[in-house]
């Protein structure tokens, strides 16, 4: 029985390869329900909440990392977030019909895509790389090849239901067997959509690699977890300005704001609006003093 939404390391014992399995299910059927994709759209945010799950372990760092997609296409915006504590989030926002032959170029309308680390503590890192052909795990692997890192290879499954994904990666080090790496991905590459989505690390590893020695660590369970808080829609008023806030209020009656990965409302009434301006202005520091 497969275990849900958990995340699961793999070494082999013979070659500096590792590898990664994830499975995303509960945590990915509420953000499915939160969304109104379906077909390529939605099979996109899968992977890439697959993908950035993998990432997170593979970069090990401590803070998050985020994939993002912003452009012109039908899929206008994709964002998703997974951190060292093993939390995930992520939105696509599609804004026009998705057809299934499109290149990701065409689907996004961007050319690139975003990876950014953040880490706990020091400033965030960017990475730009570009958009392959029609998947994800080949664009993730043309910007593994292209950026002086580790090869690394990618499997991505996705439905409604469940989030399934497969990493191995190629360790600094000889191979005492110089065509394992290509041996081992030749394996993976036999695993169906199907196999990937339904079984278990444990026996997808004995059906890939029966005849090597493959050592798998415990799993670690995931869960979805939304960083929004009242605090940051309060600073994100902040950033519009009095004078718009109010407008708001005026016609609304309250400002409201709504958090896109987790549908959380934040309701600021007059008093509340008042409150965080006059907090702000406290805060800032007073140039009428020297
Ligand atoms: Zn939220």
């Amino acid at each position: 029985m497969k275990a849900l939404d958990q995340n699961q390391r793999f070494l082999f014992d013979e070659y500096p390869i590792r590898g990664q399995h994830v499975s995303l299910d509960e945590c990915w059927t509420q953000i499915v329900a939160q969304s109104e994709l379906e077909g390529r759209a939605l099979t996109l945010l899968g992977e890439a909440l697959a993908a950035v799950t993998l990432l997170v372990e593979t970069l090990k760092i401590k803070g998050s990392v985020i994939l993002q997609v912003r452009g012109t296409g039908p899929l206008g915006l994709l964002v998703v977030e997974a951190n060292s504590d093993q939390q995930v989030r992520g939105i696509a926002r599609q804004e026009r019909a998705v057809d299934d032959d499109m290149t990701l170029q065409q689907l996004f309308g961007s050319e690139y895509f975003v990876i950014t680390i953040k880490p706990g503590k020091g400033e965030p890192h960017q990475g730009i790389a570009t958009l392959t052909g029609r998947s994800l795990a080949e664009s993730l692997e043309h910007y593994f090849d292209t950026s002086d890192q580790l090869a690394t290879r990618f499997w991505l499954a996705c439905d409604k239901d469940n989030v399934s994904g497969l990493m191995l990666q190629k360790l600094p080090g000889n191979l005492s067997d110089g065509d394992a790496w290509n041996r081992v991905s030749m394996l993976a590459d036999t695993l169906s959509m199907q196999e990937l989505k339904l079984a278990a690390a444990d026996s997808l590893l004995y059906r890939l690699f029966h005849q090597e020695e493959v050592r798998l660590f415990d799993a670690r369970p995931i869960e979805f977890h939304c960083s929004c808080s009242r605090e940051r829609s309060a600073s994100m008023l902040l950033t519009l300005g009095k004078p718009e806030v109010l407008d708001i209020l005026e016609q609304e009656g309250e400002v409201s704001v709504t958090c896109e990965f987790c549908n959380a409302h934040y309701r600021f009434d007059s008093i509340d609006i008042e409150q965080t301006f006059s907090e702000s202005v406290a805060a800032q520091p007073s140039v009428s003093e020297h």
